[in-house]
């Protein structure tokens, strides 16, 4: 490895790695639910629903025979629901396909996307592909490119620049998690230039240090309803919720448990949409104004 701040990285990660349980493993079914739970959910959250996930449904065999209802309710507290479903589907596709053993194989499951594809791929495979997230991302891209705020645009570019410091095989995993590590603990959005190992080499540290580095405006917040204080997925989510504690609900009485402000006169479409869009999306069933979770 050439470039002296990968191993400082290292070291750093030797000494203030998280204990994570999925980096036990390099079982495909654990390292695909770990990579599927931590898209959109943060590390702390989804440590505590992994091992309780585990216990229900151990295997790609048992989540692929899982009726909807069932990992619905399994999924409770962990946000974006349809990634469960995803999950099914992707245990689905390993029984009739098999294991991924490429790159292509990983993107073709449900849900993988490229990320979740490049990092079950280097973890299970032990092959030296990076996955950028947004800890990797505003790492590396601050140390080696002296980008400040680097987002997905540049990615290309920091693979470019890890590529000719070193990033390869044997250290890769460990450095892809260094940096995942590093991302959260010290280079932070606000980052903690003062205590940092490489206040001295990385790129962007002047820019933090002198007080210069122009924060970009954040990007466009998900639409909200005129006179609702969420978007929707937030109420799409306070229906299936309800229905992980009820057998079924009633469209027209539902409203006012998800939305205090709720007014039937106005609100009675907006619930039948949302309603219909989770069912289209497999979540729920409906039958006249009575919603249930999907069974299937
Ligand atoms: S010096 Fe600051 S910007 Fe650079 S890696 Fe350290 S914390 Fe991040």
């Amino acid at each position: 490895m050439a470039d002296p701040r990968l191993l400082r990285l290292l070291r750093w990660f030797a000494k203030h790695k998280r204990r994570l349980p999925w980096r036990n493993t390099r079982d495909s079914y654990r390292i695909y639910i770990s990579e599927i739970m931590l898209q959109q959910t943060q590390v702390p959250r989804v440590l505590e629903h992994y091992r309780a996930w585990l216990r229900r449904f151990p295997s790609w065999k048992a989540l692929a025979k899982a009726r909807t209802d069932d990992i619905l309710r399994a999924w409770a507290g962990l946000g974006y629901n349809r990634r469960a479903l995803h999950a099914r589907d992707a245990a689905r596709h390993v029984l009739r396909h098999g294991v991924p053993k490429t790159l292509e194989e990983w993107m073709r499951l449900k849900g993988a996307g490229s990320y979740t594809a490049r990092a079950a791929y280097a973890i299970v495979s032990r092959k030296p592909v990076l996955a950028i997230d947004t800890n990797v991302r505003r790492a590396a891209g601050r140390i080696f490119l002296g980008i400040p705020y680097p987002s997905p645009e540049n990615d290309a570019r920091i693979e470019k620049a890890l590529a000719k410091a070193g990033f390869g095989a044997p250290s890769h995993w460990a450095l892809a998690q260094a940096f995942m590590d590093f991302g959260t603990a010290i280079c932070r959005s606000k980052p903690n230039c003062g205590a940092c190992p490489f206040a001295a080499d990385c790129m962007a540290a002047q820019e933090f240090l002198s007080g210069s580095a122009a924060k970009p405006k954040p990007r466009r917040a998900e639409t909200v309803r005129a006179g609702k204080r969420y978007p929707d997925r937030i109420y799409r989510g306070r229906i299936v919720e309800i229905l992980r504690t009820q057998q079924y609900a009633d469209l027209r009485t539902i409203g006012a448990n998800i939305d205090p402000s709720y007014c039937h006169a106005h609100d009675a479409a907006w619930i039948t949409n949302m309603a219909n869009r989770l069912v289209k999306d497999g979540l729920i069933g409906r039958r006249g104004f009575r919603i249930f979770l999907a069974m299937e």
